[in-house]
């Protein structure tokens, strides 16, 4: 409804001073996974100063560790707690704002120009941790609500706002929402990803291989079996079955099509003694899960590898790799591109900005799979923010950009719920 544009944008301007002090308290807050209680407080009373019907909702692992999505992220099991306000008034469609208020650790604080939790502003830009990641993005759909509001608009449907924690290590935010029935007919993720629309996710699971050798005297090395040695040919090979998986599948919509699953060997230990031919090595990684294909898929589809490779050599054939599957087991997850959802979404950037969004899909794990799965929600990644800087030193998120997504949210309020100005 381009009717309202001129006075979204009058009250975005008078706004703007408070939008921008608003994330900079989000930033001095440190929240840190197991720790997002203050800043949750912040969320609360700015919700209920919108007047929005708001409560805090405990996350406690009881009620969802049975759930298939759960991931145990070793914090405390029952003290953390997610905000969800309801902006409702009619019965048209609903809409679910969902971010996370958790951040990851600062690394280096001597590689920070200022204190990672300064919240500072310089140059058009609000740094710290977090401020890319996502506290700007959460910001942007709360301001939405407050310039609608201060312009006299009133939807005709719900507008959630789901302020969650512990997305960073595995989602049991969300997943308690979801696990609880707050249900939407769809959902944005203000997750960074530069105002692009990203509706599509590869997803991401954790292994451990563990390589048996047989441990002999150096001296004496051709009696013994080097570990080492064996992983090289797999880890040579795991590097071949990436490339294969990406001839396999048919991707769409990603930046570079040949690197949408990325397979990663993080971490090997191997050997005891450098005069010891290595009795084993355990190498721990990340399989990269393909849109569409479902996790088990993916497992088996290693696992499978793993044992053709082996089968190919006889030490290896009668000892086998052992592969475990642990911590974080990110299914990917999607929207279809052609859905109501994407369609408004395209329509209210289009509205905003003029041109069309870029729609791409993501190679990183989100909340997105828990909706798209876990809770039949439409749901698309969209928000302020370069996910490049996301995790690193000297963090920032564009002001101007934070502002265009504010206003694009609030035509997507308008365009998703319908709703009018009284
Ligand atoms: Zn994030």
């Amino acid at each position: 409804m381009p009717e309202y544009q001129s006075k979204i944008d009058e009250s975005l301007k008078a706004t703007k001073d408070d939008i921008i002090s608003f994330i900079q308290t989000l930033v001095q807050s440190p929240s840190l996974a197991n720790d997002e209680g203050h800043v949750q407080n912040i969320i609360f009373e700015k919700l209920n100063q919108l007047g929005l019907a708001t409560k805090k909702v405990p996350v406690h692992f009881d009620a969802i560790q049975d759930h298939p999505a759960f991931c145990d992220d070793g914090f405390s099991p029952d003290t953390r707690t997610n905000v969800v306000g309801h902006w409702k008034n009619g019965q048209g469609r609903s809409l679910i704002l969902n971010g996370h208020v958790d951040v990851v650790p600062t690394g280096a604080e001597a590689l920070w120009d200022e204190s990672p939790w300064s919240g500072s502003v310089k140059d058009g830009r609000i740094y710290g941790r977090g401020s890319c990641d996502m506290k700007a993005g959460l910001a942007s759909g709360i301001f939405a609500i407050q310039v609608l509001q201060e312009i006299g608009f009133k939807p005709n449907g719900n507008v959630m706002v789901q302020s969650v924690v512990g997305e960073e290590s595995g989602g049991c935010g969300t997943l308690t929402n979801i696990v609880k029935g707050y249900h939407g007919d769809g959902a944005v993720i203000l997750e960074p990803t530069s105002l692009k629309m990203s509706p599509i996710q590869s997803g991401a699971l954790t292994f451990r291989l563990t390589i048996p050798g047989r441990a002999t005297h150096a001296a004496m090395r051709w009696d013994g079996v080097s570990a080492i040695e064996k992983f090289n040919r797999i880890h040579q090979s795991i590097l071949d079955l990436e490339k294969h998986r990406h001839q396999s599948f048919e991707v769409q919509y990603y930046e570079s099509p040949d690197r949408v699953a990325p397979i990663n060997i993080g971490t090997i230990k191997g050997g005891e003694w450098h005069s010891t031919v290595p009795e084993s090595v355990i190498a721990e990684g990340r399989f990269g899960v393909f849109p569409g294909e479902t996790a088990q898929d993916a497992r088996d589809a290693f696992e499978s590898h793993i044992q053709n490779i082996s089968n190919k050599d006889t030490w290896l054939k009668n000892n086998p790799p052992v592969i475990e599957w642990f911590e974080g087991q990110f299914e990917s997850g999607q929207t279809l591109v052609d859905h109501p959802l994407i369609q408004t979404l395209t329509d209210s950037f289009v509205q905003t900005v003029g041109d069309a969004p870029i729609l791409e899909g993501v190679t990183y794990g989100s909340d997105l799979r828990l909706f798209t799965n876990h809770a039949q929600i439409p749901a698309v990644l969209f928000g302020p923010g370069d996910v490049r800087l996301a995790h690193a030193a000297n963090e920032f998120v564009e002001i101007e950009e934070v502002l265009t997504c504010i206003n694009i949210m609030a035509n997507m309020i308008i365009n998703w719920c319908g709703g009018s100005i009284e």
